[in-house]
């Protein structure tokens, strides 16, 4: 069910993407309440709209939401449990680092347990490159489950990325180096979903 819903919001995603060329609109969605499939319908189409003018840094400049549906996806096909929390967090996990969308505007929208999960996978972007780097390293550890899960499925898709769609200004060393600082925080994460890591392991295998 939760597989069919990501399907079918990816195209409304794409129809968003469509009617929204070059707006930036910031909607007022009113609180997400309800069924979880209700709340992340909405974030699907929120996400598609703060992220409606970015792309991935590959070669084939992949729609931004591409990740975002990828990642959520990943969550929802490895676990047994339907989380929508998760799978809504999954979908925002990007939106409050990369749009002008605030963890204040995550919280109002879609609740505090979204909001908790976004902010754990959220960098401080006002400290340097090398700095957040090595912070997701020392933090990965202490996150809660569903955070570990997200970081996992985050670099997953990532490291697919750099297979499928390098970025063309990427060495080989720059990718083997991407891949080590992934591993190294995933290893913070491991224990949780066996079926999520295998697939990471798979996708480190394939970018090495
Ligand atoms: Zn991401």
């Amino acid at each position: 069910m939760l597989q069919f819903l990501v399907e079918t919001c990816l195209c409304e995603a794409v129809r968003s993407l469509e009617n929204l060329r070059g707006k930036q609109t910031l909607t007022a969605l009113p609180r997400a309440n309800g069924s979880g499939l209700h709340q992340l319908a909405k974030a699907l189409d929120y996400a598609a709209r703060q992220h409606v003018a970015q792309r991935r840094k590959g070669a084939l400049g992949e729609p931004y939401i591409n990740h975002l549906c990828e990642v959520a996806a990943l969550l929802a096909e490895t676990s047994d449990q339907e989380d929508a929390d998760l799978l809504s967090a999954a979908v925002l996990h990007d939106v409050v680092e990369d749009t002008d969308a605030t963890m204040e505007d995550v919280r109002a929208l879609f609740g505090p347990e979204v909001a908790r999960i976004v902010a754990e996978v959220t960098d401080d972007t006002s400290l340097p490159r090398s700095i957040r780097k090595a912070r997701q390293i020392e933090k990965a550890p202490t996150l809660s489950q569903q955070g570990r899960m997200l970081k996992i499925a985050d670099k997953t898709s990532n490291l697919r990325a750099i297979v499928a769609s390098p970025p063309e200004d990427w060495s080989d060393d720059r990718k083997r180096e991407y891949v080590r600082w992934a591993e190294e925080v995933v290893a913070g994460c491991r224990g949780l979903n066996h079926r999520l890591e295998a697939e990471f392991d798979t996708a480190a295998a394939e970018a090495k």
